[in-house]
């Protein structure tokens, strides 16, 4: 039976949020309470994503919650954060979901499409009836997209497209997929829809991180698209790279949600867990991975706050972004390992989250731009001098 979750406030942040943040925050903490921490265990061994939720999450008004117009609640970037907090609490599977429909997909075709794509496909994306994916990563281009081998064709009346995607969140289950190819040397954004000729995926298996999502493979085999299904204004990589952006600013909080489960779940259990006749809680070294994990979530909820309300007022610079990704998902790991050794061999077990957790962060860590890579961009930023190459 879980505890009712309160939240990890050491710093007192909630004193900084607005009462509509904390009425959102509060909202979606107990829709994850209720309806994801009951089944996404077994969801997760079962290798299954809860696609039951996703009319509850549209309901909530979580998709695309961002976004103005079009049927989406137009929440704050703060309030959007919280939420994908709330939702990575439960699992980064869900909250996976909801960062490719929003900030991936759903950016995308509101960022760079003609109002005609948007009418089409934002309203129906926001309210669940239609799902979006995001096609980057190819088999043999991943932290360097700029040299990918899809291409596009342009004919007299439609566009030609041969190439694979893989690693991509939601993938086989996407109405439309937002794929990126290089038409005449160029990177470009297209629109493909399920059941286009010559477009399939395939379901990618046996993963022991992420098993709550679902990531496949996309093929375009001569696949054929109608020329007003190029994203217009999505020209070159940087374009790939903002979409990206929102996402990883997304994940900056995610990461949090993850943290603060295993926080505090290692925390209960080091108080009722007894040896050598105390509490383990008791022990200094219990105590000191305790005062760890919640002094580097304190100072990763600030980082994540901060960079919120920087984005109310201007978009954050992209390195300002990967400073947040890079140290939050790499926190809630090491949050999620301390408390993994905090519930000793019962921690290994799906009737406790954090070893859940720890295997999804392994994900978290590696998409949306490896640690690595963050770390280089920061090293570009800070000294002038990109050691990319
Ligand atoms: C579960 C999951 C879901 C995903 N969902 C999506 C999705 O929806 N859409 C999408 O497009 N992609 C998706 N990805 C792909 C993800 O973005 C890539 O895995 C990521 O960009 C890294 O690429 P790679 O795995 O090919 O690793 P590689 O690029 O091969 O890197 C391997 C290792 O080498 C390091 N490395 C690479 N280059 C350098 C360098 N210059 N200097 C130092 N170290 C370097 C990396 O940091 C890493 O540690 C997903 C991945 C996973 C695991």
């Amino acid at each position: 039976m879980e505890r009712k979750f309160t939240g990890v406030d050491y710093y007192e942040i909630d004193e900084l949020l607005t009462e509509e943040e904390k009425l959102i925050r509060d909202t979606v903490r107990q829709f994850v309470g209720d309806q994801v921490i009951p089944i996404i265990a077994t969801c997760f061994e079962e290798e299954q994503f809860p696609s039951h939720l996703i009319s509850e999450l549209a309901q909530l008004g979580l998709l695309g919650a961002w976004m103005q117009g079009y049927g989406c609640a137009g929440l704050g970037p703060v309030a959007y954060g919280l939420v994908l907090q709330e939702l990575e609490r439960g699992d980064s599977g869900l909250r996976s979901f909801v960062s490719v429909q929003s900030s991936l997909a759903m950016y995308a075709i509101w960022a760079f499409g003609a109002e005609e794509q948007r009418d089409r496909w934002l309203p129906a994306m926001a309210k669940g009836e239609k799902l979006g994916c995001f096609g980057l990563t190819e088999p043999d281009f991943g932290s360097n997209p700029g040299g990918l081998a899809t291409r596009a064709q342009k004919k007299p009346d439609h566009y030609l497209l041969n190439g694979n995607k893989m690693w991509i969140t939601s993938g086989s289950i996407a109405d439309v997929a937002v794929v990126w190819a290089k038409e005449e040397g160029k990177i470009a954004g297209f629109l493909v829809e399920k059941g286009d000729p010559g477009f399939s995926t395939t379901l990618q298996k046996a993963k022991w991180s992420l098993r709550a999502s679902i990531t496949s493979e996309l093929h375009f085999a001569d696949c054929r698209i109608p020329l007003d299904r190029r994203l217009p204004k999505a020209n070159g990589l940087m374009a790939a790279l903002a979409c990206l952006d929102q996402a990883r600013y997304g994940i900056a909080w995610g990461a949090l949600g993850a943290a603060m489960a295993c926080y505090e779940e290692a925390l209960n259990y080091s108080k009722t867990r007894i040896q050598f006749d105390k509490p383990i809680a008791a022990f200094q070294l219990t105590q000191e991975k305790l005062a760890d994990m919640l002094t580097e979530i304190t100072k990763g909820q600030l980082l994540a706050y901060r960079l919120g309300r920087i984005k109310e007022k201007r978009e954050p610079r992209p390195q300002q972004i990967s400073l947040a990704k890079r140290n939050n998902v790499a926190m809630a790991l090491e949050v999620a390992r301390a408390a993994r050794e905090i519930l000793g061999a019962s921690g290994i077990t799906h009737e406790y989250c954090a070893g859940r957790h720890m295997a999804n962060l392994e994900s978290v860590k590696t998409y949306e731009g490896t640690h690595e890579i963050h770390t280089l961009i920061l090293g570009e930023d800070i000294t002038g001098l990109a050691a990319f190459k």
